[in-house]
C-alpha cells in the first residue's frame, strides 16, 4: 500500500504583512518539533508580498516548513500588469501554488480554461499545484456535488500527463464550508475525496491515483480535524482562517 504523507497547508488569504508573516512562521516553527515534521508536511501559503521574507527565514533557520503562493499567472512573462509568474515563484523557493481556489473562481472569473492553463504553468516551473475543487451550496442541495467536483477535476487536468499529475495535490473545498464555520462531516469529506481518487484512477491509473494527496478544506479547526483525518481518502487539510493563528494551526498540524 502506498503511504501518503499528510499535508496541512495554511492559506493565509489576504492577511499579514511581511513582518507579521515572519512572526507567525517563527511561532509555528517553535510550536512544532521534529517528530511532528516527520509525521506531517506543514506548508504556509502567504500573500506574494510575504514570500521573500518567509524564504529568508526558512532558509536561514533551516526550518522544515515549506511554503508556496496562493495563485500564479497562466503566462510566463510579459505585459500582464499585476501578475506574478511561475518562474518568479520558483525563484523564491516556493514548493506549492494554490490553483482554482473558489475565491478566485468567484471574484476573478477563473473558469475551467484558466485553471487548466495555470496548472500547466505551474508544472512548467516545477511548482506543485494544490488544485481546489468544490461545489456551491445549491449544487449540494440538488445532490449534484460529486459530478460537479469531478467535472472541475477533469477540466483542470486536461493535457496533464501522468508523469506530472502524480505530484499534484487536490483539495476538496465545498464552497459552503469555506469561511462559514460550517464544516463538512467526515463522511461528506470521504465521499468527495474517495470519488476524486476514483476519477484520478480513471484519468491515469490506480498507482498514480493512490499516490496523490487529497485534502479537505472548509472551516477546519483543531476541534474537528481529527475526524476528518481519520477518513481513508483524506490526506490532509487546506486551512484558511485558522492558519493565521500559530497555536491553533500547530494544533491542527498535530491532528492525531
Ligand atoms: C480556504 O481558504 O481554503 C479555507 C478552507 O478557508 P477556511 O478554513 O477559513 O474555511
Amino acid at each position: 500500500m502506498v503511504q501518503r504523507k499528510p499535508l496541512i497547508a495554511g492559506n493565509w488569504k489576504m492577511n499579514l504583512n511581511h513582518f507579521e508573516a515572519i512572526k507567525l512562521v517563527q511561532k509555528l516553527a517553535f510550536a512544532l518539533n521534529d517528530k511532528d515534521f516527520d509525521k506531517v508536511e506543514v506548508a504556509v501559503l502567504p500573500p506574494f508580498t510575504d514570500l521573500r521574507s518567509v524564504q529568508t527565514l526558512v532558509d536561514g533557520d533551516k526550518l522544515r516548513i515549506v511554503y508556496g503562493a496562493q495563485d500564479l499567472s497562466q503566462y510566463d512573462a510579459g505585459a500582464y500588469t499585476g501578475e506574478v509568474s511561475g518562474a518568479m515563484l520558483a525563484k523564491l523557493g516556493c514548493t506549492y501554488v494554490t490553483i482554482g481556489h473558489s475565491e478566485r473562481r468567484q471574484y476573478h472569473g477563473e473558469d475551467e480554461d484558466i485553471v487548466n492553463a495555470k496548472v500547466q504553468a505551474a508544472y512548467r516551473h516545477s511548482l506543485t499545484p494544490i488544485l481546489c475543487v468544490g461545489e456551491p451550496l445549491s449544487v449540494r442541495q440538488e445532490g449534484g456535488h460529486i459530478a460537479y467536483c469531478l467535472a472541475q477535476l477533469d477540466g483542470a487536468l486536461r493535457k496533464i500527463a501522468a508523469e506530472q499529475a502524480k505530484s499534484i495535490v487536490v483539495a476538496y473545498e465545498p464552497v459552503w464550508a469555506i469561511g462559514t464555520g460550517e464544516v463538512a462531516t467526515p463522511e461528506d469529506a470521504q465521499e468527495a475525496c474517495g470519488a476524486l481518487r476514483m476519477r484520478l484512477a480513471e484519468l491515469y491509473d490506480t498507482e498514480v491515483a493512490s499516490g496523490i494527496r487529497i485534502l479537505y478544506g472548509g472551516s477546519v479547526k483543531s476541534g474537528n480535524i481529527k475526524g476528518i483525518m481519520a477518513q481513508a481518502d483524506v490526506d490532509g487539510a487546506l486551512v484558511g482562517g485558522a492558519s493565521i493563528d500559530a497555536d491553533e494551526f500547530a494544533k491542527i498540524c498535530r491532528f492525531s
